[in-house]
């Protein structure tokens, strides 16, 4: 990391009037989230784009359910670190005005951030895959079915094969119109449309991210862990 884009950043967020950090999960990982996809022998030859997929849900329920259940589990472990913290302060004083996420662990809401528009929707919150009904966590845990109509239950985040819920979509891209300063920070910016939203600010653009290679687009690039990016900068504010 080199101190003068750390003092950089630091200027810019200060000289900011409307800064949006966009988060990927890459910012989780750091919190302990092991990546699913070799957590468990069992899961180690599926993939995770046709588990996470509504295909599944309708067509293989016992697999999807298993696949959230350990998901759950596992978040339920977990709890954010302090680059969460940070991001949480900042906007508190008044910093950063708002978070777009990817990520599906409400950590952000956890740290305290209340501007948060979660993209891919919440592995916390639960419904019914057929009336849409709201179900309890402890419910889906214990494979009951819908009160209402016996349909499967289902955690609220976004499957592969449906689309962004349209409304946080609309507002994270009038949140990129409004920013001064958008910081996109551990997301591979692979996924559309996600992989787009920085593109939509005229302000500055900063990416923090361990794998950076090949982001020219942005003003300022740091090459490493986001909790250490964050901390660091953290001190000069
Ligand atoms: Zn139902």
């Amino acid at each position: 990391m080199n101190n003068k884009d750390i003092e950089l950043l630091a200027k810019w967020i200060k000289e900011s009037e409307y800064a949006v950090i966009l988060t990927g999960a890459g910012m989780s990982t750091e919190s302990g989230i092991p990546d699913f996809r070799s957590k468990d022998g069992l899961w180690k030859k599926v993939d995770p784009m046709k588990l996470a997929n509504i295909r599944t849900l309708m067509e293989d329920y016992d697999t999807f359910y298993e696949f959230y259940k350990m998901r759950v589990g596992i978040l339920s472990e977990a709890k954010p670190h302090e680059g969460y913290e940070i991001l949480a302060k900042w906007e508190e004083r008044g910093l950063v005005n708002s978070i777009v996420t990817q990520n599906v662990d409400d950590f952000h809401l956890l740290a305290g951030n209340k501007n948060v528009y979660r993209l891919h929707g919440s592995l916390n919150e639960f419904r019914c895959s057929m009336c849409g009904t709201k179900a309890e966590k402890k419910d889906y845990l214990e494979r009951k079915p819908c009160h209402k109509c016996g349909g499967n239950l289902r955690p609220g985040v976004v499957l592969f094969g449906e689309g962004l819920p349209e409304d946080t979509l609309l507002t994270s891209v009038d949140e990129m119109k409004k920013a001064d300063l958008v910081i996109v920070i551990g997301t591979s910016l692979t996924v559309f449309p996600v992989s787009q939203l920085p593109d939509i600010t005229s302000g500055k653009k900063v990416y923090i991210n361990r794998e950076a290679s090949g982001n020219s687009k942005f003003d300022l690039v740091f090459e490493s862990s986001a909790g250490d990016v964050l901390q660091e900068i953290d001190k000069l504010l």
